[in-house]
């Protein structure tokens, strides 16, 4: 097969992704054309994404377009043999603009998957999803993997969106498709960005997090479409899996921070207090099953500490923190983001209830949190925490997906999605399933009645169900508390008195509604 004529089209290159998946993919021995979408003018896209425009521009077709529109769509993949799509609106911007977050994350990729379909259905589509979609995790849930429960967490319109994009993309009936769920990026402007926003703070210290970095993501593209083309990657489309960068990155919220403070001679403690990060409501989880996609794949070149390393040699500002004190730090650069409307100090002192609700469940809890480090248990602390870690003690912690998950997807029968529906409080109506076709969508009812079609792999591998009960708008994740598969990770963060809370869609709606 003569590789070299293969053109790749790929959206989302001015972010920390698409940009090393767009050089990785230049770099490659397989020489691949590009075509990519610019959302932006080119004038403002990242040094980084405009030099390689500039240095491979003879390899390159681009346009300046949008995903939002079917016609740029069609432009895009018009002659391409892969498409990888990297783009989407990520927070903090998806908390400022929960209009802009649904065209680029969900109207944009229905777009690309129509498109493709309409094309004759044969150009690949790598899908990136997120982390974000298993909502939030913490002790003692801190191990995910593909099967679990989807849950947006209240007031993420990113995570919202890329559900309903992803549930699209797994029943949409393409004959080759991957969904990648993209872990908690390590990248180079993450500094950056967050120190312009109140997102900073959206860091649960206790939150398990597994980080993969820019770099090893853009190599993972193209060891994906390379593989791919030598006729290696044999049973690896038409699944999802988990990206993270395994073992080595799989830590705290707080350990990320301290990390990044590290790398400036600075001690998280001293910067932060405790009750500035909020406790709940964020996203990320330790991988049970991100080694299978490095074992296709194999991307994994650098863990936290490199990264860290890295950026020290790079930005100017790391060595400039060095030889201010930590307190200086904390007042100029952490502490006056408290203005933010992104921040939990704005939404304590401007009394956004329901934003201090979905976040700390109380004012009360705030308080209690407190600012005093000493009084504060940290997960990355305790005496159990590296055991923990230890995969080989997470298979008890790991959901249960109400299953019989040593039978494959394809030998389950009727009676089998029969089972898996109860344990998601419904049933499943198509009797006639025929076995195997797990991509066929078939008809299930949940609790409340509502019918609904889905393929069994979206609904057993893809962690989806009813798309009236468990899509949000507004938020009502306590509404589904008392259904076994969803309610598993529930009262890790909420009370009893939390299942009729409702948190409704946006800014503007910004009000906690009680709705008992
Ligand atoms: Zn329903």
């Amino acid at each position: 097969m003569n590789t070299n004529e293969k053109i790749i089209a790929l959206t989302g290159v001015s972010g920390a992704m698409g940009g090393e998946v767009l050089k990785s993919l230049l770099e490659s021995d397989n020489n691949f054309k590009i075509r990519c979408i610019l959302f932006s003018a080119e004038k403002s896209l990242p040094k980084f994404t405009k030099k390689l425009l500039k240095k491979y521009r003879k390899r390159i077709f681009k346009f300046k377009g949008d995903i939002a529109c079917k016609e740029d769509c069609e432009k895009l993949l018009d002659g391409a043999d892969y498409l990888i799509h990297c783009a989407a609106l990520i927070p903090p911007k998806s908390d400022h603009d929960p209009h802009g977050t649904y065209l680029s994350n969900f109207v944009g990729t229905k777009n690309l998957i129509d498109t493709v379909i309409e094309k004759g259905n044969n150009i690949p589509f790598v899908h990136i999803a997120t982390v974000a979609l298993y909502g939030n995790r913490t002790y003692p849930h801190v191990w995910g993997r593909v099967g679990d429960p989807m849950i947006s967490s209240d007031y993420d319109c990113y995570s919202m969106y890329k559900m309903k994009a992803e549930r699209y993309l797994l029943d949409s009936g393409l004959n080759k498709f991957v969904s990648l769920r993209q872990t908690a990026v390590l990248h180079k402007y993450m500094l950056a960005n967050n120190l312009k926003d109140g997102l900073m703070f959206h860091t649960s210290w206790n939150c398990p997090l597994e980080w993969v970095t820019d770099v090893d993501s853009g190599i993972l593209c193209k060891h994906l479409v390379e593989r791919d083309l030598a006729g290696k990657l044999d049973g690896f489309w038409n699944n999802i899996y988990n990206i993270g960068g395994g073992a080595e990155c799989r830590i705290t919220g707080f350990e990320t921070i301290d990390e990044g403070f590290a790398v400036m001679g600075m001690n998280t403690k001293k910067v932060f207090k405790p009750n500035w990060n909020i406790p709940r409501n964020f996203h990320g989880v330790w991988f049970y099953d991100s080694d299978k996609l490095n074992d296709f794949l194999d991307f994994r070149t650098e863990n936290n500490k490199i990264f860290w390393q890295r950026m020290g040699k790079k930005y100017w500002y790391f060595k400039v923190a060095k030889i201010v004190p930590s307190s200086l730090i904390s007042k100029l650069a952490i502490q006056r983001l408290f203005k933010n409307t992104n921040a939990p100090k704005y939404w304590i002192k401007h009394r956004i209830d329901g934003r201090v609700k979905a976040f700390y469940g109380s004012y009360e809890n705030f308080e209690k949190i407190g600012t005093d480090w000493k009084k504060f248990d940290l997960l990355c602390e305790s005496k159990d925490y590296q055991n923990l870690k230890n995969i080989e003690n997470a298979k008890p912690l790991l959901l249960d997906h109400g299953y019989d998950e040593n039978k494959p997807l394809v030998s389950l029968t009727f009676a089998d999605l029969a089972k898996a529906a109860a344990f998601r409080g419904g049933k499943c109506l198509s009797k006639d399933y025929n076995e195997g076709e797990i991509y066929k969508k078939i008809r299930w009812q949940c609790r409340d009645g509502h019918e609904f079609e889905s393929a069994p792999h979206t609904i057993l591998k893809g962690g989806y169900w009813c798309p009236h009960c468990c899509e949000p708008k507004p938020w009502r994740y306590g509404a589904l508390a008392d259904i076994p598969f969803f309610g598993q990770v529930y009262f890790d963060t909420h009370t009893k008195d939390e299942v009729n809370d409702v948190y409704p869609l946006s800014d503007d709606e910004d009000k906690f509604i009680e709705n008992k």
